[in-house]
């Protein structure tokens, strides 16, 4: 079990060890906030069913707190980001030790935990590096429960957030605005009827395209054709002005 503000001791006699050494003493770590950088993954434990948060702003490459109506920043009116806060355990390295962070929670990885994160369980939190330029988002992946020998009690987040935004009134009271992930399935249904894989024109079978495109080489009209075919003028339109856009290329590139 890790402790927050209770270390634990080892038994000493006369302030020495049993063997008579002074071990050096453990270094003294201050909890701290914990934010997933690009390319990291780490494996954490939560400690609470809760978390809170607070509205902020990106200015100059970092976030500020807003402060809402007494918020202190030009920019105010603009974009606002959700960032959460919740009591964890990072696992290191894969071994039996954890060690307390508050964890940060951006607007997407909180979807991911919304109405599922539960005290005691491990999670994967990770964030890829960008793909072609584009920045990823951090996201959570669960991980099997585990029977617990000890439980590290959850812990207060606030004074380190305090002193995260050297903000010391701030407060961890608001909700991430964004609405939750509207989870779908794929439908079971009959496959699309075939058309010719490099056809790029408005979608119908192959049959309907040549009896459209054969009438229109005997220079029938359009209401001729709707009426030979029976289909809706918007597609008879929009198969002749397909084809109309490929001839005209063709002629511009020469290949007619
Ligand atoms: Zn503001």
């Amino acid at each position: 079990m890790s402790t927050v503000n209770g270390a634990a001791h080892k038994p000493k006699v006369n302030g020495k060890t049993p063997h008579g050494v002074e071990p050096a003493p453990a270094p003294r770590l201050a909890l701290s906030v914990k934010r997933v950088e690009e390319g990291e993954s780490i494996i954490v434990r939560f400690l609470s069913d809760e978390y809170g948060g607070c509205i902020t702003h990106y200015i100059r490459k970092r976030s500020e707190y807003c402060a809402g109506e007494k918020c202190r920043y030009q920019c105010h009116k603009e974009r606002k980001y959700w960032k959460g806060y919740a009591p964890v355990e990072v696992n290191i390295d894969g071994t039996n030790k954890w060690r307390p962070y508050v964890l940060e929670l951006t607007e997407h990885l909180e979807l991911d935990l919304r109405g599922i994160v539960r005290r005691g369980q491990v999670w994967r939190i990770y964030r890829l590096h960008p793909v072609e330029g584009e920045k990823q988002p951090v996201s959570a992946e669960r991980r099997p429960d585990q029977q617990w020998s000890s439980l590290t009690p959850p812990f207060d987040v606030l004074p380190v957030v305090r002193q995260l935004y050297h903000e010391f009134e701030l407060v961890l009271n608001k909700k991430n605005p964004l609405p939750p992930r509207i989870v779908i399935t794929d439908a079971e249904a009959d496959a699309p009827v075939k058309i010719e894989a490099d056809y790029c024109g408005p979608e119908m079978p192959i049959e309907q395209r040549e009896a459209i495109l054969a009438l229109r080489r005997e220079r029938k009209s359009i209401r001729e054709i709707m009426d030979a075919t029976g289909l809706p003028g918007e597609i008879v339109r929009s198969l002749i002005a397909y084809e109309e856009a490929v001839h005209t290329k063709m002629l511009a590139d020469g290949k007619v």
